[in-house]
């Protein structure tokens, strides 16, 4: 998968709506400190599904929200989409094709999703990026301390990165779905049992 291009829209400090073309080959993003470069990054594992607010450096998932300063009022939305060009293993020609999600934050109402302009859900998106052996825990992306955390890291956190660039996390999620639907599907056929045998 490679991202092709990023918007942010009221993302914290990008109040006003930002677009970045990432081109083919390395990337790098300069600036003071300050200017926002950790915040590119985070949007990027946000639109990816990122649930949890202290990974984003907020209390709360509103905090991605731009807070406002003494000039500009707060924004009632954060919106990030995130355009990547995904390979498609059967397409005719083992082509390639554009992908979108979108993510959206507002205050009192939570995240929703969309993917291809279908609303879709927050697990729907882990997959899309998990069958691409990325998401928003992937070890491709590298913030501050993340090197020294992977030293430190133990035998299962490492495993689950190697599972994780293999590209098979999605195969557990799917796993788990499937042992559920089992579990359900075998409560059902106890219960048919008791029945039948009420009625014989
Ligand atoms: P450094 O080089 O020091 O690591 P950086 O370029 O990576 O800095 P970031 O950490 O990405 O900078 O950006 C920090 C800035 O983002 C701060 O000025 C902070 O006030 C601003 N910021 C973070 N969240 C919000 C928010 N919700 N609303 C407005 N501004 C925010």
């Amino acid at each position: 998968m490679q991202i092709k291009r990023l918007k942010l829209t009221g993302f914290k400090s990008f109040v006003e709506p930002a677009e970045l073309h990432i081109l083919k080959g390395l990337t790098g993003i300069v600036g003071p400190n300050g200017c926002g470069k950790s915040n590119l990054l985070e949007a990027i594992r946000w639109v990816m599904g990122e649930s949890s607010p202290k990974s984003m450096r907020g209390g709360g998932m509103e905090d991605v929200i731009f807070a406002g300063t003494s000039t500009r009022p707060a924004r009632n939305f954060a919106e990030v989409a995130l355009t990547a060009e995904q390979y498609v293993p059967d397409g005719k020609d083992g082509s390639a094709e554009d992908l979108e999600v979108i993510r959206r934050i507002e205050r009192g109402a939570g995240s929703a999703y969309r993917a291809n302009g279908r609303d879709v859900r927050a697990k729907d998106i882990s997959l899309i990026f998990a069958d691409a052996a990325t998401g928003a825990h992937s070890p491709a992306l590298v913030s501050q301390g993340k090197i020294s955390a992977i030293i430190a890291a133990k035998p299962a956190e490492r495993r689950q990165m190697l599972e994780e660039a293999a590209g098979i996390s999605g195969l557990h999620v799917r796993r788990k779905d499937a042992e559920q639907k089992l579990r359900a599907a075998e409560s059902n056929l106890s219960k048919l049992d008791l029945i039948l045998s009420e009625m014989e």
